[in-house]
């Protein structure tokens, strides 16, 4: 038995969880897209993105990327113009599992240091 709301096993015979006052399920939930999910990558960097995607794709990592959009859709040139000056603002924030979460930050560490592995040196 689970319960729906925090996710606690419980064994057989108890019906409600008593953290949270609500009727026990017999099978956990389907996950909500957006629960449980920590944030292991935040790059205002718009170069970055397709290489923490094919880190992630490579290593099976299921991923939300939040703000990618605004990101893709502003032309490069017209950064720091007054849209937003530090950056942070245009942020795009990679979101995993929390299961995932510290595999996924070891595999993005050395791009969060600021090394592209991904990209070769020019030889
Ligand atoms: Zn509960």
């Amino acid at each position: 038995m689970y319960c729906p709301d925090c996710r606690a096993e419980y064994r057989e015979g108890i019906a409600t969880c008593p953290d949270c006052e609500v009727q026990l399920v017999a099978e956990m939930p389907p996950e909500n897209p957006d629960a449980d999910l920590v944030p292991v990558f935040e790059t205002a960097d718009v170069s970055l993105l397709p290489i923490v995607k094919s880190l992630l794709d490579s290593a099976g990592i299921p991923y939300v990327a939040q703000g990618e959009e605004a990101l893709s859709v502003l032309p490069v040139g017209r950064w720091g113009a007054g849209i937003s000056q530090s950056g942070r603002g245009l942020a795009a924030t990679f979101r995993v599992e929390e299961g995932r979460a510290k595999e996924a930050a070891e595999l993005l560490r050395p791009l969060a240091d600021g090394e592209s592995p991904a990209e070769p040196e020019e030889a």
